[in-house]
């Protein structure tokens, strides 16, 4: 057992962590871009993706 796209792309997708205080916001990637999103925990909008692995 072990984890499949779908699920991933569930727990992945339009999900950003803070910079600053690493909380989860859960935000579509539209508002991330125009720069409307920002974190509920500290407000500030330093977001980043949830995954960032170099896969290449
Ligand atoms: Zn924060």
């Amino acid at each position: 057992m072990g984890t499949f796209p779908e699920a991933e792309a569930r727990l992945y997708n339009n999900v950003y962590i803070c910079r600053k205080c690493e909380g989860k916001t859960r935000v579509p990637i539209g508002k991330v871009l125009a720069g409307a999103a920002s974190c509920v925990r500290c407000k500030c909008k330093q977001l980043r993706p949830v995954r960032k692995k170099n896969k290449k």
